[in-house]
């Protein structure tokens, strides 16, 4: 059974946060717990599922602000990228693969937003972080972005497949969940296929 993502609307600033579970084992990653935690802690319950490991897309403050509170309630470790994240337990690199249950998630990363920034593959859908929203891409303008790295991170999404399910970390769409194949119609972030035009349209 592949893994299973379950998302969770976090928060004023329309964040997401996600479990994503191996329904045999009934193991799950907690993934940016954001403002809410407790409604994270609470579908876990509901749910039956057990939180084996805390991940972070990225250190800002609206994705990790919950991360003590789950930390505290289940000592479940901290995964992120040590370019955002220096203090994580788990220091993760491109490539790496989480255990879960019998599943595995795998690490990309993918710079630009910040230089931490991290996506989480599952095998038929991806965490994206800040990195890819619906119907468009995260800020390169904050303190560490870079916008050529955004970029390269971008071409790097567009080429897994297309039925491939996108769940974003802020609701920014007109959906809360998408696939590569309909971003590559819509989103003109992704179909930017020159660095110049993408400056243009990120920072312009
Ligand atoms: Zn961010």
């Amino acid at each position: 059974m592949a893994l299973e993502v379950i998302q969770i609307p976090a928060g004023d600033a329309a964040n997401f946060t996600y479990l994503v579970c191996d329904r045999q084992s009934g193991e799950a990653v907690a993934i940016d717990p954001s403002f809410t935690p407790d409604a994270l802690l609470s579908v876990a319950e509901q749910e039956g599922l057990q939180i084996i490991l805390l991940a972070n897309t990225h250190g800002h403050r609206d994705h990790i602000f919950g991360n003590e509170r789950i930390i505290e309630t289940t000592g479940a470790k901290l995964a992120a990228h040590p370019a955002d994240l220096p203090q994580a337990d788990i220091q993760l690199a491109d490539g790496d693969r989480i255990t879960v249950g019998e599943n595995s998630l795998e690490v990309l990363h993918t710079p630009g937003h910040s230089p931490g920034s991290v996506t989480f593959a599952t095998g038929d859908a991806v965490i994206t972080g800040d990195t890819l929203f619906v119907s468009r891409c995260g800020r390169a303008d904050l303190p560490g972005s870079n916008v050529e790295d955004l970029y390269r991170s971008l071409q790097r999404l567009k080429a897994l497949p297309p039925e491939t399910t996108v769940f974003p970390g802020h609701d920014y769409g007109p959906q809360p969940t998408s696939t590569i194949g309909n971003e590559l119609e819509t989103n003109e972030f992704i179909r930017c296929n020159d660095l110049e035009s993408f400056i243009k349209l990120r920072m312009g």
